[in-house]
């Protein structure tokens, strides 16, 4: 199928942008258009007008910061995955995002800003950014604001992004001590994303010990927006890593979860996922002390 007749423009910086969309009925921000042009050419959505910010360099680049890191939204998929900075600080981070679907094409030019301004609850982003307790930036007509991951993403396909605001950048703290990061995902078939995911960010108490600190594990494609697991985090802390509290935190992953908030649609029922929580949390957990 054919999209619907649109307009297109581009603008010249985020205020532009910004502006753009202000005063253009019916516009939504351009960024890979990974996401976007398939629900055009689906004819699920028919914006009027396309507002192009993919060449908006002020929305570019991964950088360190005082705190940690900054990631701009318009770094991509393939660039999170190979930079070294995030590698040492925010390891789960590149290690969800290496696997995500769509290959090379989808990795150049797939944006994180547009991956969470969607928000599908299938996505890869959502659960890494809920584990490494990420800040999401965000610019609009009354200013900006820094939104943590927690309260941006708040149901399937929904963000607390307001009309004609734009997410600018994804900030991370970093650690001074020992970090692991790990993701495990069971990919839907067809469409290559999670069935669940989940993200693991292991803080360890100094730099050559196993004694975990503080655990933080999400899931992706579990609810209808990424959740921390807190049962298993609980059932880590402060302790020393070895393949029993793996296991321990694994089977408790489930603990004190209700079969009606998880997800049950075509592509799983919520009873497999319940299924499968306990085996990827253990697989994260695995690959994360691997990593
Ligand atoms: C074949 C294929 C397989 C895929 N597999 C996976 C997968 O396994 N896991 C996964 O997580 N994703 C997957 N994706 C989705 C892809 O990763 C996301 O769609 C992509 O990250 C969206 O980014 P984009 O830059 O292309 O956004 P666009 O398509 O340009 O935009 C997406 C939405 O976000 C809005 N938007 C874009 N940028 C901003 C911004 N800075 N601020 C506010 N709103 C903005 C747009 O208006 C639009 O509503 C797949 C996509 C394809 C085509």
């Amino acid at each position: 199928m054919h999209a619907e007749p649109f307009e297109y423009t581009r603008a010249d910086s985020v205020s532009h942008a910004i502006r753009l969309l202000e005063e253009i009925e019916d516009s939504q921000p351009l960024a890979g258009g990974q996401a976007l042009i398939p629900l055009l050419k689906k004819r699920k959505i028919a914006p009027g007008t396309l507002i192009d910010i993919s060449h908006l360099d002020e929305l570019h680049g991964i950088t360190r910061t005082d705190s940690g890191v900054r990631i701009g939204a318009l770094s991509t998929h393939r660039e999170i995955t190979n930079s070294d900075l995030l590698a040492r600080l925010v390891p789960v981070l590149p290690a969800a995002i290496s696997k995500i679907s769509g290959g090379i094409q989808v990795h150049n030019v797939a944006t994180i800003g547009g991956n969470i301004a969607r928000a599908h609850p299938a996505y890869d982003y959502p659960g890494a950014l809920r584990a490494s307790e990420a800040r999401i930036h965000i610019a609009g007509p009354d200013g900006e604001q820094i939104v943590p991951a927690a309260e941006f993403f708040c149901g399937a396909c929904k963000t607390c992004l307001g009309e004609s605001q734009l997410v600018t950048a994804v900030e991370i703290d970093s650690w001074k001590q020992k970090r692991c990061g790990g993701y495990a995902k069971k990919k839907e078939p067809a469409s290559g994303g999670s069935v669940i995911g989940i993200a693991t960010d292991l803080l360890f108490e100094d730099a050559d010990s196993s004694r975990v600190s503080e655990a933080r594990i999400a899931a992706n494609g579990f609810q209808t927006h990424a959740v921390r697991i807190t049962a298993a985090e609980e059932a880590l802390r402060g302790c020393i890593i070895t393949p029993e509290t793996i296991e321990s935190t694994a089977d408790a992953a489930g603990n004190d979860i209700d079969t009606d908030v998880i997800l049950d649609n075509k592509k799983a029922s919520a009873d497999y996922r319940k299924a499968l929580l306990g085996p990827y949390v253990r697989r994260s957990l695995e690959k994360a002390i691997s990593n």
